[in-house]
């Protein structure tokens, strides 16, 4: 009789702590959403919120699911506590069975912002990038130049990194004042910052393996990359790792012959309005899916 009293009054105690808990956990997860939607409307230019919403929204939207997670695990804690009374048992299923419930929620949130959420955003970042842009010293609505007309406006290093495909400049122009804004956004492929001229310029020319990994002992590769503005050379090393599967290697002979190829990004707009970006480290593995693209053949 005294142990089901004990256990009754712990269950009356943890009861009010799930219940608080749960409170300050949808609290937290609102504040996120807010935080987030306060700064994206502060934002005072088109570009500004192009940026936060790039950067920011999936991930704000995601961890907000998580904490929300959290905090469905904790007020499932609090229910049928007639039948969790009966039984201490009855309280670990409960607290498994809301387990269950919370993951598949983290789940499904994870899917739902990895795989059909950045098309929306797609679409909404779009919308920010080519929102007719107006000039606040003049008031005039300004002209957004084509990829020709632009080279004019753009020094020679951003047009290197046009020409890298690692940043895309959009130039706007005010024809009355001739006046003209200059947008950076990122580009198709990637390439890194050159510490030299500070243009992201930098892209991985060779790699010479110094030492193949073995069973037992890692390997070594020296990575050349070669800034295509300045021409600054830089040399770093990097462990081959000795676990490297077979496949890994393959891709990695692969890639040492196609030296100055880093990364492959190919976005495919269909007719009927879908796009579709996707990812390849070499130019064969590029091609060969071009070759067999379809939009129907696209794993949903
Ligand atoms: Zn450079």
């Amino acid at each position: 009789m005294e142990v089901n009293e004990s256990y009754r009054s712990f269950l009356e105690i943890w009861h009010l702590a799930m219940w608080y808990l749960f409170l300050a956990a949808v609290a937290v997860s609102v504040l996120m959403v807010i935080f987030y939607m306060i700064k994206y409307s502060g934002a005072k230019s088109y570009k500004e919120k192009f940026d936060i919403a790039s950067v920011k929204e999936t991930k704000t939207y995601l961890n907000a699911n998580y904490v929300l997670a959290v905090g469905i695990f904790l007020l499932l804690n609090t229910v049928y506590d007639e039948t969790v009374v009966l039984s201490p048992i009855w309280f670990g299923i409960r607290m498994f069975v809301s387990m269950c419930i919370a993951t598949l929620h983290i789940y499904i949130a994870y899917l739902i912002f990895k795989y059909y959420y950045p098309g929306p955003l797609q679409k909404k970042l779009k919308k920010l990038r080519y929102a007719p842009r107006i000039n606040p010293s003049t008031g005039n609505a300004m002209k957004l130049l084509s990829e020709s007309e632009e080279d004019a406006y753009l020094d020679e290093g951003m047009q290197a990194e046009e020409n890298a495909f690692s940043v895309d400049y959009d130039v706007w122009i005010d024809e009355e004042t001739q006046e003209t804004h200059i947008e950076k956004y990122q580009g198709h492929l990637t390439a890194f910052e050159c510490d030299r001229c500070g243009f992201q310029t930098l892209r991985l020319v060779k790699e010479t393996v110094i030492a193949e990994p073995t069973e037992i002992a890692d390997g070594e590769i020296e990575k050349e990359f070669e800034c295509s503005y300045c021409g600054r050379i830089k040399r770093k090393n990097q462990t081959l790792n000795k676990h490297m599967d077979k496949d890994a290697m393959v891709a990695h002979k692969a890639h040492v012959d196609m030296p100055d190829i880093h990364a492959i990004k190919i976005e495919i707009h269909g007719t009927n309005g879908k796009t579709e970006v996707f990812e390849f480290q070499n130019t064969d593995q590029a091609k060969h899916f071009l070759d067999e693209f379809e939009f129907d053949k696209i794993r949903e």
